[in-house]
């Protein structure tokens, strides 16, 4: 049973979702006075997750912190915004994760069995490493695994015994995240939702921020140069998942900035483009785009990875039949420019 500080920990779990159910909290009382830290947290919430894409892990009240949660869905819901939908779900799994990582297996075994239905267990000492292993229902372990894009969660790259995946602590610390993430999704209707008069102070407030973060309020834009339709499907992906908001691996990152940076973004345009990702770190990116670009470090400008390696990485979406005659996404790009600079040229002599 998850006393009190857990529930506030990962309101997710089904004491919290009680404890909630039980107080019949309506949306007309949280215009009380009583309820305006309740309010405060969970507007606070929203504005870190904005913010950093990250919710910070200490609080003062473990009611005021189990509380806050679903009243956070609820002006997440208001704002009716893919993108801060995914950033709040993301920021929220993320604080869950780092709790996680600190709990014992039993406390995880609990937690995803109770909250999410795993069939999951110990299965003994992982002799290399030396440390205890758990083993997870295939079916729990591709439902989020298949989410994350490194090849070491590939189900043909794991360990699997009479329907179990054998795994890490951290690995099915990292696997409850996923879970953690799509839960708190589904909790976010996608339908409009009313706004109360008395939320409407920190709603603009919320609005606000997020017109801020996503740079003038409008979406980035790729250069006038850049031809968007002859980009090759598998940058388009990474492109439109940065875009709304969605968690994109670091292979994916580096070969969608390496790509951009040869086909004539800028730093800055890549930067706010980068700016939009539900994890934006400036510095990070900052740091990795003047690296990408060779305007520090080596020195040299960095194309992005072949075909082949991008296959590995599971980047390879949708290719199409340009793609079964080049083995570079540059080249799909040069190659479907071609037309576009040639009729140019033409226009340009005529
Ligand atoms: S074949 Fe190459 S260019 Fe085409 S989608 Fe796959 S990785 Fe991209």
């Amino acid at each position: 049973m998850l006393g009190k500080t857990d529930q506030a920990k990962y309101p997710i779990v089904p004491e919290a979702v009680e404890f909630v159910r039980e107080r019949r909290l309506t949306v007309d009382e949280l215009s009380d006075q009583s309820y305006t830290s309740i309010l405060d947290r969970a507007e606070n919430r929203l504005r870190q997750a904005i913010e950093t894409g990250s919710i910070s892990s200490e609080w003062q009240d473990d009611n005021v912190e189990i509380l806050s949660f679903p009243v956070a869905v609820y002006l997440a819901t208001i704002l009716h915004d893919d993108w801060v939908r995914r950033r709040f779900a993301l920021a929220e799994s993320r604080r869950a994760s780092r709790f996680l990582a600190n709990e014992n297996l039993d406390r995880i075994i609990e937690i995803a069995s109770k909250t999410f239905d795993w069939k999951v267990d110990h299965s003994g000492t992982d002799m290399n490493k030396g440390i205890q292993t758990l083993r997870i229902n295939f079916k729990n372990y591709v439902k989020n695994a298949v989410r994350i894009r490194e090849p070491k969660w590939k189900l043909t790259n794991r360990q699997l015994n009479n329907g179990f995946v054998h795994v890490s602590k951290d690995e099915a610390a990292r696997l409850l995240e996923e879970e953690i993430q799509n839960r708190i999704l589904s909790r976010i209707s996608e339908t409009v939702a009313e706004e109360p008069d008395f939320l409407r102070e920190r709603i603009g407030r919320l609005r606000n921020l997020v017109a801020e973060r996503k740079g003038t309020g409008a979406f980035w834009e790729l250069p006038k140069a850049v031809v968007f339709t002859a980009i090759p499907s598998c940058m388009r992906n990474l492109y439109n998942s940065v875009e709304s908001g969605r968690h994109i691996s670091h292979a994916g990152r580096f070969a969608l900035t390496c790509f951009l940076v040869n086909i004539g973004a800028s730093q800055e345009e890549i930067m706010r483009l980068f700016k939009t990702a539900a994890d934006f770190d400036e510095r990070k990116t900052r740091y990795q785009v003047e690296h990408i670009a060779g305007t520090k470090g080596g020195k040299t400008k960095y194309t992005p990875p072949k075909c082949a390696t991008l296959k590995t990485h599971g980047l390879c979406i949708s290719p199409d039949q340009i793609c079964s005659q080049i083995s570079h996404p540059l080249s799909y790009y040069r190659r479907r420019i071609r037309p576009t600079l040639h009729k140019d040229r033409k226009h340009a002599r005529s």
